[in-house]
């Protein structure tokens, strides 16, 4: 479909998904709000993350670690010296794009095509370019110090190594999982929230034994894990791939790296990465800061500094993918079919007219009673049903509940469903029930 990208940013600003950030103001450039349904999505988009990964395991915790840390760690992490994208400049225009993205840099070349001669094509040499944002911290003018808001959340979990092991029963292996905001100075942001320069990631650190065939195992693991929780929760299978970075393409740190990839309207791009750490970060700050960060092994005695498995995932990219997975134009209707788990309303309830007080009354009650059991639900009751169902489709909500006359005779409603657009008749007593149902809750 063309334009689906298109498509899906008018929907989320038309329906209040998400907004340009400060937009009032004329916006600022690669930052995005999020909007009463889209914080809902990202609620839980990121719920059913932590219950995946943290709640249902036995062996991984969570932190939420400062975004700004002691600027130490980002010499320990490498990030101060290698934290960097390479830049080429249009010596036309001036326009800085990243050197290694070929369709921007065509794209550019042609916008100067038809000038006489052709400019296209003159940059100049690639500049490596940091990307760690900065900020003054202290509240005495010219005594500030600078830090860095976090380019990545890692480092945040392995600062936490020691205290974690130390305040917890956990033993290798063992993982502690993290979500919550970095910031990039990406030299381009584009494709919606899809490369933002403040966006959130979900991320796994998992410990294990410093060995080869242990690593490759847990590598695999996670890998499998990670596509299942996509594909558990609708990405289409053909859409998802996985890509192993080449040696060059891989960051300092890692001994392997693989991506799990959606492809969406601008082509195959990265959802996640999972990567094979090594011992880096915790060596490294071991050195940097002093502190013993080895791990001893109760039972063998043996003392070493644990490997690191990581899942890295970035939250608003995995939300772009859901709703651009999920968007379908189907027979005059746009309708979100998100999984009942990311949608953020998991009913609808109506009263069939909005000017009989018998009916919005009962339909108030059973939307207040189905409001209490924890299933968050929405109220309509503008326009015609017809309209009501197209413009709860339109936000993904899988069922409409329409309390009609007969609701008053029998205590039956209508519970419509989004995606076969058929209607059954259920009995208020049973309502509650067959909905956590459908929905999995
Ligand atoms: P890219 O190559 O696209 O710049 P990356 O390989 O640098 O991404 P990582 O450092 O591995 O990304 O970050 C892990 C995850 O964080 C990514 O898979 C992505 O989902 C998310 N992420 C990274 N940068 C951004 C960004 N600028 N905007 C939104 N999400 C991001």
């Amino acid at each position: 479909m063309e334009n689906k990208l298109e498509k899906i940013v008018s929907l989320c600003k038309r329906r209040g998904f998400v907004f340009p950030g400060s937009e009032i103001y004329g916006g600022l450039r690669g930052t995005w709000d999020y909007g009463p349904l889209g914080s809902e999505l990202k609620h839980n988009l990121k719920d059913a993350w932590w219950d995946f990964m943290v709640r249902q395991r036995e062996n991984v915790v969570g932190v939420q670690a400062a975004i700004m840390m002691n600027p130490k760690v980002w010499e320990a992490s490498g990030h101060t010296e290698s934290f960097t994208d390479p830049l080429v400049e249009c010596k036309i225009c001036h326009s800085r794009i990243r050197a290694d993205q070929e369709e921007e840099i065509k794209d550019h070349e042609q916008t100067h095509k038809g000038e006489n001669p052709p400019v296209g094509g003159k940059w100049t040499e690639p500049k490596r370019f940091n990307l760690l944002v900065e900020a003054k911290l202290g509240v005495v003018e010219g005594e500030k110090s600078t830090v860095y808001l976090r380019g990545e959340i890692t480092q945040g979990v392995h600062v936490n190594f020691k205290n974690v092991l130390d305040s917890t029963r956990v033993k290798v292996p063992f993982g502690i999982a993290q979500i919550g905001k970095a910031f990039r100075n990406e030299i381009t942001p584009g494709n919606f929230t899809y490369r933002s320069r403040e966006f959130e990631q979900m991320e796994l650190q998992y410990y294990i034994q410093p060995d080869e065939k242990v690593s490759d195992e847990t590598f695999e693991y996670w890998k499998q894990e990670r596509m299942n929780w996509y594909l558990g929760l609708g990405l289409k299978k053909e859409k998802t791939r996985f890509r192993q970075h080449e040696k060059d393409e891989r960051a300092h740190y890692a001994r392997d790296a693989w991506d799990i990839e959606y492809e969406t309207p601008f082509g195959w791009k990265e959802c996640e990465g999972i990567h094979n750490r090594g011992d880096w970060d915790l060596r490294r700050h071991s050195e940097f800061s002093g502190t013993d960060l080895s791990y001893l092994d109760q039972e063998t005695g043996e003392r070493y500094i644990p490997w690191v498995i990581e899942t890295s995932g970035g939250v608003d990219r995995a939300l772009l993918f859901f709703l651009l997975n999920a968007y379908e134009e189907d027979g005059g209707r746009v309708v979100l079919k998100l999984h009942p788990k990311l949608a953020p309303y998991k009913a609808a309830v109506f009263p069939l007219v909005a000017n009989k007080p018998e009916l919005v009354d009962k339909a108030r009650q059973i939307f207040r009673d189905l409001k209490g059991t924890g299933l968050n639900v929405a109220w309509d009751d503008r326009g015609n049903i017809g309209k009501r169902y197209y413009s709860q489709d339109e936000i993904g909500t899988p069922y409409c509940i329409t309390v009609d006359y007969q609701t008053l005779e029998d205590g039956t409603v209508t519970v419509r469903d989004r995606d076969t657009m058929k209607q059954e008749r259920v009995k208020l007593l049973e309502l509650t029930e067959i909905l956590k149902e459908k929905v999995g809750q």
